[in-house]
């Protein structure tokens, strides 16, 4: 049976380039990169070669790069690393788990937290996080596209405020990195997270930018990896493959890549949206990657929807990854104020570089047919239908 995969955000392929250019770390050049013989200078070339690669994607110097086991570290390293008992942390509603639930680690440990709201499209306003600065503010986390919406903050807009107070700025931009432009300069950031596995690269792999002279308390202890940051041995295969992805996304963004993505992405939005009632997009109007559409389907169960798709071939999903399985509506999308049932019936379509016309085409056949089918069950859309 034919499968179409738009769950980009969750995971993506390793391309060919990628997983040839990782295989031989694995055998014959599987050298320690901490070791002096050949067999561990090649396996250190090798790493620095990817953390170059890494930099470059977002406009870093190398020495600022640490590799990590993914986000989800990245994101404890830039938390965990700078906040102490009686620091001030202020992040968002919308931050995926991997912030979100660090914050209330940190908060249990004496750190004050403040969460600051968005609005409808999932946007967070300057003027509120200016708001909640306080004396004791030691770091602002905010995200750069969220990773139910793709919706884009205005991250430089934030830094600026934290560093006017003294605080340090750090953006998850797991969901931003290879799909937009990303220069850490130009964002004023002094901490920032990325993911391999988000573009085309190995799963277990990421990287924090931690700004010169920024200091942070490493999360591990053992050598003096990764300039004392994240002691353990560096994992070659899998930072060779993160530093070859990130050289082919900003080849494939200098390429025009985004707006071909994106073209592809409102065909689907708009196709859906057209023969479909009842149906729209969370976070419409807002500036978002080119990727994601996140879209309602009022009086469907996401969660039915979502294995219909799967059975015809279609892989979508129902809000983070990791909430998946659970009941609980999208902590995103009730932020924006969306009723728990709009939320329930929400579902995320998230386009892979890789994606083709046909994939699109595919989509267009199955989702209308999906709803349709749903709401000949539902009680509630008879209730709506008579009406
Ligand atoms: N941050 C965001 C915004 C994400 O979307 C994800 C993954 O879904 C993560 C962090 C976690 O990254 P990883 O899977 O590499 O741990």
């Amino acid at each position: 049976m034919r499968r179409v995969y738009m769950d980009a955000n969750a995971t993506t392929p390793l391309v060919p380039e990628v997983f040839e250019a990782m295989r031989p770390y694995y055998m014959e050049r599987f050298g320690n990169a901490a070791s002096i013989h050949m067999e561990g200078q090649q396996a250190r070339a090798a790493v620095d070669q990817a953390r170059e690669s890494v930099a470059t994607l977002i406009g870093a110097r190398s020495s600022e790069i640490v590799f990590t086991s993914g986000g989800t570290e990245s994101d404890n390293l830039a938390l965990f690393g700078s906040l102490r008992a009686g620091d001030h942390l202020i992040t968002s509603a919308i931050e995926h788990s991997a912030v979100l639930h660090t914050a209330q680690e940190l908060a249990k440990r004496g750190v004050e937290v403040t969460y600051v709201g968005c609005d409808r499209a999932s946007r967070i306003s300057a003027d509120a996080v200016q708001a909640a600065m306080r004396p004791n503010t030691k770091l602002v986390s905010i995200m750069l596209a969220n990773n139910e919406t793709g919706v884009l903050q205005p991250v430089a807009e934030f830094a600026e405020i934290a560093h006017k107070h003294g605080a340090l700025f750090h953006t998850d931009a797991v969901q931003a990195a290879g799909k937009v432009p990303i220069n850490v300069a130009a964002l004023d950031c002094d901490l920032l997270s990325v993911s391999a596995h988000k573009i085309h690269g190995p799963q277990g792999v990421g990287a924090l930018f931690v700004r010169r002279n920024v200091r942070i308390t490493p999360l591990f202890y053992g050598g003096t990896h990764e300039r004392q940051r994240r002691a353990g041995t560096e994992n070659l295969p899998g930072i060779v493959g993160f530093g070859k992805a990130s050289e082919l996304a900003l080849q494939w963004m200098a390429s025009g890549g985004p707006a071909v993505l994106a073209a592809e992405r409102d065909r689907l939005e708009s196709g859906i949206l057209a023969a479909i009632n009842e149906t729209g997009v969370n976070g419409a109007g807002a500036q978002r990657v080119a990727n994601t559409t996140n879209l309602y389907f009022d009086h469907v169960e996401a969660e039915a929807l979502l294995i219909a798709l799967d059975l015809k071939g279609l892989a979508v999903s129902g809000g983070s990854a990791c909430q998946s399985g659970a009941t609980e509506p999208s902590h995103v999308l009730l932020a924006m104020g969306l009723s728990p049932a709009r939320a329930r019936a929400s579902l995320r379509f998230s386009l892979s570089k890789l994606a083709a016309n046909a994939d699109v085409d595919f989509a267009l056949d199955v989702v209308p047919s999906a709803v349709a089918r749903l709401r000949e069950l539902s009680p509630s859309y008879k209730a709506f239908a008579a009406k």
